[in-house]
């Protein structure tokens, strides 16, 4: 049904641009009310009224994942300003490609910092007040790279490995709580990830890799979040793997 959401306060992180924006105005849509989260607070603004004027509700944090009071304060805020939390979407990430040979120290602690130990930190404050109403839904954007590592991916497939890892371990945590666990795994999507890739053969690489394929855009990983958030309370979708048809 369109408002399957109608009762429920999602929050969404990384939702300034790419899958994060999609999934906010996707699980608005459905009646949840969101709050919108990153770090470019004009971008967040502007979707906050966006949904508003559509007719839904939403509320804009400014929030880098890798602060702990910001993350504290985001899932605070939200509870307060919104009434409750019921479904974290746990999307912000980086990706910033390089061989090992080649690959900078701080890159990699950045995409540890904001895929990893953003998401687990998030992930943190937010549980026991969904432990304690005995429902809430916490989704992991992962990827095709927490999977399988392939060259140059290194830093950034060991942080994918680590939010399955995570997830699956919150899932047998929380199996008997009434708090489901999803990882979603996209394929290549259109969004601004890759304009991020720091070595310059890699970027290449990736953007003629793209340019052979007829690329996912952001609303088709926000459909598969919007399909894992409005089961019935018996069904856990626990992993969705979404690739481009083309994709290899
Ligand atoms: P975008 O670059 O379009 O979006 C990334 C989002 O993360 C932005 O909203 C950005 O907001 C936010 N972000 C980055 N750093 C921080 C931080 N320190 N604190 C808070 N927010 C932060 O890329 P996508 O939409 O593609 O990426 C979303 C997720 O999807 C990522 O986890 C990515 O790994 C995953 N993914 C993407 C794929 C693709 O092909 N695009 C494939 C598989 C997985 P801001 O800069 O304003 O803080």
């Amino acid at each position: 049904t369109p408002h399957d959401l109608d009762d429920d306060v999602a929050l969404v992180t990384g939702a300034s641009s790419g899958i994060g924006r999609a999934t906010a105005k996707t699980l608005a849509d459905a009646g949840a009310a969101v709050a919108v989260t990153a770090r470019r607070t004009d971008r967040i603004e502007a979707l906050a009224e966006e949904i508003e004027s559509e007719g839904g509700e939403a509320l804009a944090i400014t929030a880098d994942v890798t602060e702990t009071d910001d993350v504290e304060r985001m899932i605070e805020r939200t509870r307060e300003e919104l009434g409750g939390l019921d479904i974290l979407v746990n999307n912000a990430g980086v990706m910033l490609l390089a061989p090992v040979i080649r690959a900078d120290l701080d890159d990699l602690q950045q995409m540890l910092d904001v895929n990893l130990m953003g998401l687990m930190a998030a992930t943190r404050k937010a549980l026991p007040g969904m432990l304690e109403q005995d429902s809430g839904h916490i989704v992991n954007i992962s990827s095709v790279a927490g999977r399988r590592a392939n060259e140059a991916s290194g830093g950034y497939s060991a942080t994918k490995f680590g939010v399955n890892a995570f997830s699956e371990s919150l899932r047998k945590e929380t199996a008997d709580s009434g708090v489901r666990v999803t990882v979603i795994e996209p394929g290549a999507v259109d969004t601004e990830l890759g304009q991020h890739i720091p070595d310059e053969q890699v970027m290449e690489r990736m953007a003629e890799m793209v340019q052979d394929m007829t690329v996912l855009q952001p609303e088709d990983i926000a459909a598969a979040i919007r399909y894992a958030v409005t089961q019935p309370p018996r069904v856990s979708v626990n992993e969705l793997l979404v690739r481009p048809t083309d994709q290899q």
